[in-house]
């Protein structure tokens, strides 16, 4: 008898990549410039030449035994050293590299902490729209997913509806800023505000309320946006960060959890997270991937293509009367669908072929995500193909 949860799992139809397997049937009859496809958050910039400048350097100057070699399961030492500093200067905290644990990737990061820190019967409370991942994560440590509704104005925190979602079973809670899909970051404001509910929520329940930072998208912003270092403002954060985004480098599978010392019972949450690697068989992060992030960690891919895809998009989008949110950051969209029902707005977008992700997968219907990595001439000619969809709802 096979794990039935686990067949559903593997069966189960991802709208995203419906869409983008939808993209490649039609762009086969049609033509690929023909097709539109908005669905997949996959970086279209390269990943900084420094990148390869690294990976060719360590190639030709390594002990080829060491450099493919495992590093031990948390990392290599003199990696998460080096990231640790790194992190310092650009946020002021004082980590050493025994604060960090390498994984592959904010999914690993992700999982990593979940199972560390969750029992069966536990809650771990996600603010939509969220990335749906989190609920298979979550429901695989046997605890629930609790849901905040979204608020539409700002995609900030609708405090009110979050404190009524706090109970004595809350062990955390994600936040993703910032965010994929709507692209908002969390102000200051918010983040303090999250911070002292979730002490006094600590305080009242006699046990510690842990906020998963989950920041693959931290370097993608606009206009100056600052991202709050949340650790700074709630000392029970564990960070989940990711390389994906920033160096454009998803298929190399490379991030790290940081566990504060300020963190209650910083070296069990440290060992538990550590166990949960290990026991996922996530321990021992791509060792030349490592060496790669430590001698880039303060580069990033060339993000202003996102930048100039967004001012497109927002411009287009605001003359032809789609109202959408202006995102601080990410490279996703997220504007109103021009009636209640997303799935039916993408259903006639996909009728002119362009492919935009209903927002009720992310918790938030009446939206949908526009995944703008895609070279900005693919912008320029997607947006009459907008209008025209604006047209049919006249
Ligand atoms: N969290 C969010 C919000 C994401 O959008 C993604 C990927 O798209 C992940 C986590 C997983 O990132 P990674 O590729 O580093 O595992």
């Amino acid at each position: 008898m096979l794990n039935e949860k686990m067949i559903a799992l593997g069966t189960a139809r991802s709208v995203i990549r419906e869409l983008f397997e939808y993209g490649n049937q039609r762009a086969a009859i049609v033509g690929r410039e023909h097709v539109f496809d908005f669905s997949l958050g996959n970086p279209s910039v390269p990943a900084p030449a420094k990148v390869n400048e690294t990976i060719m350097e360590l190639c030709q100057n390594s002990d080829p035994v060491q450099l493919h070699g495992y590093t031990s399961a948390p990392g290599a030492v003199e990696v998460r050293q080096t990231l640790a500093e790194s992190i310092n200067r650009r946020h002021g905290t004082n980590y050493s590299g025994a604060n960090l644990f390498m994984t592959c990737g904010a999914a690993a990061s992700l999982t990593s902490c979940l199972h560390g820190l969750c029992n069966p019967g536990d809650e771990v409370v996600v603010i939509a729209p969220y990335f749906p991942e989190y609920k298979v994560f979550i429901e695989k440590t046997g605890a629930e997913m609790v849901m905040v509704p979204a608020d539409i104005e700002a995609f900030q925190i609708q405090f009110d509806e979050l404190e009524a979602r706090l109970t004595p079973k809350t062990k955390a809670i994600i936040i993703n800023s910032p965010n994929n899909p709507s692209g908002a970051v969390y102000s200051e404001a918010t983040i303090q505000t999250l911070a002292d509910l979730l002490t006094e929520k600590s305080q009242s329940f006699g046990h510690p309320i842990y906020l998963l930072a989950d920041e693959p998208y931290r370097e993608i912003v606009f206009d100056g946006t600052v991202v709050p270092y949340v650790p700074k403002y709630y000392p029970n954060t564990l960070v989940c960060y990711s390389y994906s985004k920033s160096l454009s480098l998803p298929g190399e599978r490379i991030g790290y959890i940081v566990v504060p010392d300020e963190c209650e019972e910083h070296e069990l949450v440290f060992a538990a997270c550590a166990g949960a690697a290990r026991a996922l068989g996530y321990v021992c992060a791509p060792s030349m991937m490592q060496l790669v992030v430590a001698a880039c960690a303060e580069e990033t891919a060339d993000l202003s293509v996102y930048a100039e895809n967004r001012r497109l998009l927002m411009e287009g989008f605001e003359k032809m009367g789609i109202e959408c949110v202006a995102p601080g950051g990410t490279f996703y969209i997220f504007p109103r669908s021009l009636e209640p029902d997303d799935v039916a707005f993408s259903e006639k977008a996909k009728s002119l072929d362009l492919l935009v992700v209903p927002g009720s997968g992310f918790g938030c219907p009446g939206h949908v995500r526009i995944s703008h990595c895609v070279p900005t001439e693919r912008i320029q000619k997607a947006l009459p193909v907008f209008q025209k969809l604006v047209d049919l709802y006249k």
